[in-house]
C-alpha cells in the first residue's frame, strides 16, 4: 500500500513548462521530501500526484494502478496544506470526521476513528472546541487528524509547518517524524526548508526549475552532492564555494596560491568546502594554512561560533568553530581543511569524482 510511481510526468500552464519530465519511484512506507527553491514546481508535482492538477504528459501509478486520468477522490490520498483549511463553524471532532460523514460512514465508527486520531495527535482535550480557540500548532494537528481518519494510501503534505513560528516548527517536525514511525504510511512532503528535509526524510528529491537535480538519503546528498546546486542547497550554513583551477592534483586559487590536495583536480573550476570542515590556524604555519585571510565578522551563538574570513582575490569563507572562539575581527588567520572534505566542480557545475 502506498507505492507511487511517476513516469515522464510533465505539466505546462499556458505553454509554460513547469514540470519538465519527472521519473520517480516512492516506495511503500517511505517519507519522501520534495525540496527546492520557491517556484521550482514542488506544489505542482504534489498536486499532480493528488489529482488536483492534471498531467500534460506521463503516467502516475499508485500501487500499480494507473491513476493518471482519475479524479482526486479515486486516488485515496490525503493532502495536508500549509493553510489548514478547517471549517470555522465546526468543532474539532466535526472537522476531523467530516469526510467520513460525507462518505456515509456510521456515526459510531466515525467517533472511534476520530478518538483514535485525537489520541495519536494529543487532541483529546480539544475535540469540542472550534478552530478559532486553538493555537496554530493545534490547528495543524487537526488538519493532520482529518487526513489520518481517512486511512489514505499515502499522505501528501504541502509545507505544513510554514505558518508556524520557529519553536513550534521544530516541535511539529518531531511529531510528524513520530507519526510516520507510528503509522508506517507513505508520506510525500514538500518544503523549501532544507533543514526540515534533512531531519525528516528517508529520501530527498531536490528539484530546480521543474527538474530533479538529485535523489538520495539526507546523508548521501550532504556527502556526495552531484552538482553545485545540490552542494549549496543542502547544508547549513551553506557550503563555501570559490573559483579555482584544477590541474593534476593541484588547485590554483584566484590569488595565485597553489595547493596540492592529493586527489584528482583536473578540470575543476570551483572548489566547495563546508563551514564545519574548515578550521582557523596560525597564518604562519605553512603545514596547515592552505589560504590566509582576515576575519571580517565573528558570530557567537554559544554552541558554535562562525568566523567570516575574507581571502583577497579568492572569496569570503564561513568557518564553523564548535563552542567559543577567541578570534576577533581583524585577526589575520590561516584556513585549514582536509583534502577529503573538498568538493570540486567542473565548468558545467557537475561534481568531479574524488
Ligand atoms: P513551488 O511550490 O515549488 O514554490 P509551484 O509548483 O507552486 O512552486 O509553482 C511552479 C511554477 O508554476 C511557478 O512559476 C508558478 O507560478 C507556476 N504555476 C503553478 N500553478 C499554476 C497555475 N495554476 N497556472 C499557472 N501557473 C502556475
Ligand atoms: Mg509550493
Amino acid at each position: 500500500m502506498g507505492q507511487i510511481e511517476l513516469k515522464g510526468i510533465r505539466k505546462s500552464f499556458g505553454g509554460i513548462d513547469v514540470i519538465k519530465g519527472i521519473d520517480l519511484q516512492i516506495n511503500e512506507g517511505e517519507l519522501v521530501i520534495f525540496v527546492g527553491p520557491s517556484g521550482c514546481g514542488k506544489s505542482t508535482l504534489l498536486r499532480l500526484i493528488s489529482g488536483l492538477v492534471e498531467a500534460s504528459d506521463g503516467q502516475i501509478l499508485i500501487d500499480g494502478d494507473d491513476v493518471t486520468g482519475k479524479p482526486p477522490a479515486e486516488r485515496e490520498l490525503s493532502m495536508v496544506f500549509q493553510s489548514y483549511a478547517l471549517y470555522p463553524h465546526k468543532s474539532v471532532r466535526e472537522n476531523m470526521g467530516f469526510a467520513l460523514t460525507v462518505a456515509g460512514m456510521p456515526k459510531a465508527e466515525i467517533t472511534q476513528k476520530v478518538d483514535e486520531a485525537a489520541a495519536t495527535l494529543k487532541l483529546e482535550d480539544y475535540l469540542d472546541r472550534k478552530p478559532k480557540a486553538l493555537s496554530g500548532g493545534q490547528r495543524q494537528r487537526v488538519a493532520i487528524g482529518r487526513a489520518i481518519v481517512r486511512e489514505p494510501r499515502a499522505f501528501l503534505f504541502d509545507e505544513p509547518l510554514s505558518n508556524l513560528d520557529a519553536a513550534l516548527r521544530v516541535e511539529m517536525r518531531l511529531e510528524i517524524a513520530r507519526l510516520h514511525q507510528k503509522l508506517g504510511a507513505t508520506m510525500v512532503y514538500v518544503t523549501h526548508d532544507q533543514v526540515e528535509a534533512m531531519t525528516l526524510a528517508d529520501k530527498i528529491v531536490v528539484l530546480q526549475a521543474g527538474q530533479i537535480e538529485q535523489i538520495g538519503t539526507p546523508l548521501d546528498l550532504y556527502r556526495h552532492p552531484g552538482n553545485l546546486f545540490v552542494a549549496q542547497f543542502i547544508g547549513s550554513p551553506k557550503m563555501n564555494v570559490v573559483d579555482c583551477k584544477g590541474t593534476g592534483t593541484q588547485l590554483t586559487f584566484g590569488n595565485g596560491n597553489t595547493s596540492d590536495i592529493a586527489r584528482n583536480t583536473e578540470g575543476a573550476t570551483k572548489m566547495g568546502i563546508r563551514p564545519e570542515h574548515m578550521a582557523l590556524c596560525d597564518a604562519n604555519d605553512a603545514s596547515k594554512a592552505i589560504l590566509t585571510g582576515q576575519i571580517d565578522v565573528m558570530e557567537h551563538l554559544g554552541s558554535d561560533s562562525f568566523a567570516y574570513v575574507n581571502v583577497p582575490d579568492v572569496g569570503l569563507f564561513t568557518v564553523r568553530i564548535v563552542g567559543h572562539s577567541d578570534a576577533v575581527v581583524g585577526d589575520t588567520v590561516g584556513l585549514h581543511f582536509a583534502s577529503g572534505d573538498v568538493h570540486l566542480f567542473d565548468a558545467s557545475e557537475k561534481t568531479i569524482p574524488a
